[in-house]
């Protein structure tokens, strides 16, 4: 069975309505190794949910995002024969949902946050899983949590690997011979069987995770573009769909913000070298993005990402001149605080330090206490408001030119920090937010065009 098993996930706008819902009902039914689906919640419901589980929300909001939630999903049921019985479920999970948020306001806890996060998938799945049956198909809802066991640490939980393939193989691959599975993206769950999540845009990592747990032939990333482009569509007209592409590349393009892929999402692929295809549920006749080991060309500039929301931290001090030691002092403090350094640049007595703050966090990254403890060290400043450009391709560090043709363009830019030489695959540079479209933009003209 699963020398021919393709794992296939649809991201929120793929299931944000019922005629999106039943497009990707009709790619499953068209290759019959489709098996496993792993679907995201219908677009705009994790918002919904994000809001929901904030400190605070005064009770007649909370009904209402439940309210908007429902009429969402409502809207995908009608079209469905089993519409009462499904709703019946519906109406189920909002209130088990509604008591989360009650608690919530309550008591206020990551815990909490994790387990209403899930409901968007979890609705969905249910949903998606008729529309499959509503064509055909026998399709069977599953509970991935079931299988996908993590740590603790909510909103970005690391799953164990190990457990993931014993459990898969012995709860999901029995099924899949008869059954097209349909289960949550994102979600998680730890020892004490709380829901955790992945991190947003998780779903991407979910459906990568369980394609090497199942030893996948394929993995098929079902999304709203025609796959992966030299940079987002949405900053310039003149981005163009890449055909091919290696895991290195796409990962790199992940890593530095390209929203297509989650960064982690390659990961598994790379360690079972299982291809990703990246395209668009609704023109699943235009092809996309084969994503690959190897590939015919590595051209030297292949995308541009574009990371919006980082923090600059430059810590200085004229105890560093000669010194040692001062370095490992300052990342002792980072890795207390479980802080992970993005970029590092240093001169004589300073060092420059970038941190990506994760999509959707509302939380400052770079705490008082943390500023505070590496004060005791240094002169500390903290910059918000950048956004870090990386162009990504091939033998960037050993090809002449490459500086010039990228700074060229951008000369009329303040370009903040600049990351070069460390990997074959990119170069990277702080600009400041409101600039970044357009530094992109000038980039991808010179660059691509
Ligand atoms: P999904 O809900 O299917 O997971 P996402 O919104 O997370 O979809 O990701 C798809 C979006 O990623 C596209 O609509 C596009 O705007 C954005 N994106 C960013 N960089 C790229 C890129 N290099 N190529 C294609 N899309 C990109
Ligand atoms: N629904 C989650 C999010 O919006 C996970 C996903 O879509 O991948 O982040
Ligand atoms: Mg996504």
């Amino acid at each position: 069975m699963s020398v021919n098993l393709t794992v296939a996930k649809f991201g929120g706008t793929s299931v944000a309505n019922y005629q999106a819902m039943l497009r990707c009902a009709n790619i499953i039914k068209s290759d019959n190794t489709n098996r496993l689906v792993i679907v995201s919640a219908s677009a705009g419901v994790t918002n919904h949910l994000v809001r929901l589980s904030q400190k605070n929300v005064p009770e007649a909001e909370r009904l209402s995002i439940i309210a908007s939630i429902k009429k969402i999903q409502l809207s995908i049921t009608k079209y469905l024969v089993n519409e009462q019985n499904l709703n019946i479920d519906i109406d189920i999970l909002l209130s088990e949902l509604m008591a989360y948020a009650n608690a919530q306001a309550l008591n206020y806890s990551l815990r909490i946050t994790d387990a209403i996060l899930s409901f968007g998938e979890q609705l969905s799945s249910l949903i998606f899983t008729q529309v499959l049956n509503s064509i055909g198909l026998n399709g069977e809802c599953f509970d991935v949590r079931r299988v996908m066991k993590t740590n603790s640490v909510h909103g970005k939980a690391t799953v164990d690997i190990k457990s993931l393939k014993r459990n898969a193989q012995h709860l999901l691959q029995p099924k899949l011979e008869k059954k097209v599975i349909v289960t949550q993206g994102f979600i998680g769950q730890d020892d004490n069987d709380y829901t955790t999540t992945l991190g947003r845009g998780g779903s991407d990592y979910t459906a990568a995770l369980l394609a090497e747990a199942l030893d996948a032939k394929n993995l098929s990333i079902w999304t709203d573009v025609v796959g992966i482009f030299t940079t987002d569509p949405r900053i310039t007209e003149q981005a163009r769909a890449i055909k091919e592409i290696s895991f290195g590349e796409a990962a790199e393009m992940a890593t530095f913000g390209a929203k297509i892929l989650h960064p982690a999402t390659l990961i598994p692929a790379m360690r079972k070298n299982i291809p990703v295809f990246v395209g668009s549920s609704k023109e699943p006749e235009k092809g996309g993005t084969r994503i690959q080991k190897e590939v015919a060309t590595s051209p030297t500039y292949r995308s541009i990402a574009l990371r919006r929301e980082q923090t600059l931290v430059t810590v200085k001090s004229p105890e560093m001149l000669h010194a040692s030691g001062f370095l490992a002092k300052v990342f002792a403090v980072l890795a207390k605080h479980e802080l992970s350094v993005d970029l590092i640049t240093t001169s004589e007595i300073s060092v420059a330090l970038t941190f990506d703050n994760p999509l959707g966090s509302t939380q400052a990254l770079i705490t008082q206490a943390v500023v505070e403890e590496l004060e005791q060290l240094c002169e500390v400043s903290v910059e918000h408001g950048l956004s870090l450009v990386a162009v990504i391709g091939n033998k960037i560090h050993a090809t002449n030119g490459v500086s010039s043709n990228i700074f060229e363009k951008v000369g009329e830019f303040n370009i903040r920090m600049i990351c070069h030489g460390a990997s074959s695959h990119n170069l990277c540079f702080l600009v400041p937010e409101q600039d970044a479209n357009r530094v992109v933009e000038k980039l991808h003209d010179s660059l691509f065009t």
